[in-house]
């Protein structure tokens, strides 16, 4: 036959209920509250409470209590100094007064808040990984009984779940809020790259279309050279625009992609040629290389696959001295169209291989740097290229030459990303 129980025994089995139901309780307030209810009943106390410290006031206050005496501790703050529940705080030790008349670290105001005396009074801290946190008090213990160190197991038990709770929901409610932040800022970003690129076309288009028709119209030598200037600047300036409204566009899932047949070898030579001009003030020798009577056709944006192209050639010339050689090929691979820019300059050190398609990436180098740019091209060129289901890839060695390369599936449409193109 079993022993009888003691009071103690019965006290533990209670606990271990309690804790089963705390597990299953989702609202933190819900939580700490029958924690409280819990405290209360287990050390058969007429009162149980449960306060953290607050770092803006430097005080305690309370965030359970028994549901009647709620309204009265709402807006009671307990100081640091000269309280019990202060000094449990503090030294982060369980404290018990068996007789709290005159006692100088009662701290009066909750009494008269609660409209009831203090007697007894029991209290642990509330403790998760090292950290205090809080206290979690008890009051008057029922018929004149002593608080004794089982009440403070039971408190202790009861406040590290109550610790570990309340952090747990603290660290979410700041990765949540951390997280609400950011996306507030990259959406005022986003809508102040969206505006600002907007307001600066307009202008700019201006610009671009006078100097341009001056430059065809004034045969002046000296003239002639100033607007060439002016129209350079421009289309950079056209360039850096493009680049961040792309990149922003893409980011914010508002780039849409038209579904065309684009003849990469019509597009190829179109846009090498368009970089003649470029390449021969650097004495770079710019060169297409196609398979012979090929149309390579595929489906997709052509404005956007003339883009990634046009950013990697731009970038080929830029990084190559001058006699430097650039060829750009194109050819069919089973179930794609590749497309490379093999050049003869700089080359990119290994470290920073992996990071030259992300965003506002740039080689650290007095070499690159003579370059300007914004370190956007080559993320515009990866988004256009992700876009189509297709996968771009650089190979490079310093001081001797990059070959970046992409591929464009076939029939890219119906597979990775349908919801991003046009019906
Ligand atoms: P940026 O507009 O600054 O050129 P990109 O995104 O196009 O930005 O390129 C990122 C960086 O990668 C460049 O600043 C440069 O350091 C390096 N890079 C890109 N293309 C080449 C290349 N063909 N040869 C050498 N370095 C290159």
């Amino acid at each position: 036959m079993n022993p009888p129980e003691t009071d103690y025994v019965k006290r533990l089995k209670r606990l271990i209920e309690v804790s089963r139901d705390l597990n299953t309780s989702q609202d933190i307030k819900e939580l700490l509250q029958s924690v409280v209810m819990a405290a209360c009943e287990l050390t058969d106390s007429q009162f149980s409470s449960i306060l953290l410290y607050e770092a803006e006031t430097d005080l305690l206050k309370f965030v359970a209590c028994l549901p009647a005496y709620k309204e009265a501790l709402k807006r009671i703050r307990v100081p640091v100094e000269r309280s019990v529940a202060g000094w449990v705080y503090s030294n982060a030790k369980p404290l018990i007064i068996l007789n709290t008349a005159n006692h100088p670290m009662i701290f009066r105001d909750v009494e008269r808040a609660l409209g009831m005396v203090t007697e007894s009074l029991v209290a642990v801290p509330l403790i998760f990984k090292g950290e205090t946190i809080g206290v979690m008090e008890s009051l008057n213990k029922q018929n004149g009984a002593h608080y004794t160190e089982d009440d403070i197991i039971i408190l202790e038990s009861l406040a590290s779940q109550a610790a570990f709770a309340t952090l747990s929901t603290l660290l979410l409610e700041e990765a949540q809020h951390s997280y609400d932040e950011l996306k507030e800022l990259e959406r005022m970003k986003s809508d102040f790259i969206a505006v600002a690129s907007h307001e600066l076309r307009t202008p700019l288009g201006l610009i671009l279309g006078h100097a341009t028709f001056l430059s065809e119209t004034i045969h002046d030598e000296q003239a002639g050279h100033q607007l060439e200037v002016i129209v350079r600047s421009a289309e950079r300036l056209k360039k850096i625009i493009e680049d961040l409204s792309n990149v922003n566009n893409f980011q914010m899932g508002t780039a849409r992609l038209k579904r065309e047949f684009v003849a990469l070898g019509q597009l190829v030579p179109k846009i090498v040629a368009s970089y003649q001009d470029m390449a021969k003030r650097k004495k770079i020798s710019l060169t297409a290389k196609l398979p012979p009577n090929a149309n390579l056709v595929i489906e997709g944006d052509e404005d956007k696959i003339g883009i990634a192209l046009s950013n990697l050639i731009n970038n080929a010339i830029n990084f190559t001295d001058e006699n430097g050689h650039v060829l750009i090929s194109a050819e069919t691979l089973p179930g794609y169209v590749k497309v490379a820019v093999l050049d003869d300059g700089i080359g990119i050190p290994a470290k920073d291989l992996p990071r030259v398609f992300d965003r506002f990436f740039q080689v650290q180098s007095h070499l690159t740097r003579r370059h300007g740019g914004m370190g956007l091209g080559l993320s515009v060129a990866k988004a256009m290229i992700e876009m189509h289901g297709g996968q771009i890839w650089v190979e490079s060695v310093e001081g001797k030459g990059s070959s970046f390369s992409f591929l464009l599936p076939l029939k890219p449409l119906r597979t990775k990303t349908p919801s991003v193109f046009e019906t």
